[in-house]
């Protein structure tokens, strides 16, 4: 059937395709018709507006979709593709509403109402101009799968870490510069898409998320990964392509020596066990500032440290082909050159690196279930 998609909205006497009107079934498909409002002809053809569970708007030229307000009963909604500016206040009233989907308009942000609408279990807002992570999302623990890709988003909120249901995130192509740690709060995530995005670091806390099957970083001025994140059991994918952290891993991090505080602080910790001194002869925060030590990563040095601490790359063997640079901590500059001699006398003699309490052993059933390590261009 040909006809004009431009002046299909303008023409009284709209053609109706029989498949399309509506009776009898719970979908309507009005995509790609340049339409701009949902002809008066249309609806009076439809057998019952509230029938209609399923309806796609997308493609067309609406501005706004006031028509919306005959549709109380959709569980999906499909607005792609339209110039609208913002997301149809008509909406509010969709509470059975599940799946959202508005990708490339021109959506800055969404609306208060979306956390009256809880059974809404995905949102797709991918290729929009929307800057602010929108915060009516924290309230909607209904939420499994949120799409917000190709936006203009700059940071994320703290308040993050309380989507405890969220599955899968996608973040890729947005101007994010870091990323809060409490993502490692995100309990149920499988899929996590960071690429495309400004990142230098992503924070030690990913490595708790251990239901994470994807993992996608690349397009990133990554240098590191964090080490805990050979843990993550789950993982199938890790993509790395066109981060500098192959290339051009840095040895010069600027380095303050340890305050004396620190350095007695260390010589304590080394030398006396804190369980058997009794608790009532250390003042409070002296006690505080001694149990805040963390443990030195060179397993030859059984040191601790408190806040000066030395930032070492370590390569690590991570699924029995690829060696990714992971960042430690180290107590000192003579632990960190000690233990850049020990990988370069390894690598040299053999790819065996005997110490390595991080290397996943070529047996280990990780090395079956990571499937791709994308880290070349
Ligand atoms: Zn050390």
């Amino acid at each position: 059937m040909a006809y004009d998609r431009y002046n299909y909205s303008e023409d009284e006497d709209v053609y109706l395709e029989p498949e399309l009107r509506g009776k009898g079934s719970n979908d309507l498909h009005l995509c790609g018709k340049g339409l701009k409002e949902i002809p008066a002809a249309y609806l009076a053809n439809l057998y019952d507006p509230n029938c209609i569970l399923r309806l796609d708007l997308s493609n067309n030229l609406f501005t706004d979709m006031k028509e919306l307000t005959y549709f109380r009963n959709l569980v999906s909604i499909d607005i792609s593709c339209n110039p609208i500016t913002e997301i149809p206040s008509q909406l509010s009233e969709c509470t059975n509403l599940r799946n959202f989907v508005a990708k490339s308009t021109h959506i800055e942000e969404l609306p208060d109402f979306f956390k009256d609408l809880t059974k809404l279990h995905t949102i797709n807002l991918s290729g929009n101009r929307i800057k602010f992570f929108p915060e009516v999302l924290i309230e909607m623990p209904g939420l499994k799968i949120l799409y917000l890709g190709a936006n203009e988003i700059q940071y994320l909120p703290y308040s993050i870490g309380r989507m405890a249901n969220l599955e899968l995130l996608y973040l890729g192509g947005n101007e994010l510069r870091d990323i809060p740690a409490t993502i490692g709060d995100l309990k149920s995530l499988n899929h996590l898409t960071l690429s495309g995005n400004k990142l230098e670091t992503i924070p030690p806390t990913v490595a708790q998320l251990q239901n994470l099957e994807l993992l996608a970083i690349h397009d990133n001025e990554i240098r590191t990964l964090p080490t805990g994140i050979v843990k993550l059991q789950n993982l199938q994918q890790l993509s790395l392509r066109n981060n500098p952290l192959v290339n051009n891993f840095v040895h010069n991090y600027a380095f303050d020596p340890p305050m004396l505080k620190e350095l007695a602080g260390r010589v304590v910790r080394r030398h006396h066990d804190l369980d058997i001194v009794p608790r009532h002869l250390i003042p409070n925060d002296l006690l505080r500032y001694l149990t805040s030590a963390s443990q030195c990563v060179n397993p030859k040095c059984k040191g601790v440290y408190f806040e000066a601490c030395i930032e070492h790359v370590k390569f690590v063997d991570f699924c029995g082909k690829y060696r990714v640079p992971l960042l430690q901590f180290l107590c000192s500059q003579t632990c960190a050159r000690r233990a850049s001699r020990e990988r370069s006398e390894s690598v040299s003699s053999s790819e065996d690196d005997s110490d390595d309490s991080q290397q996943v052993p070529a047996n280990d059933p990780r090395q079956q279930r990571l499937q791709r390590v994308l880290i070349g261009q």
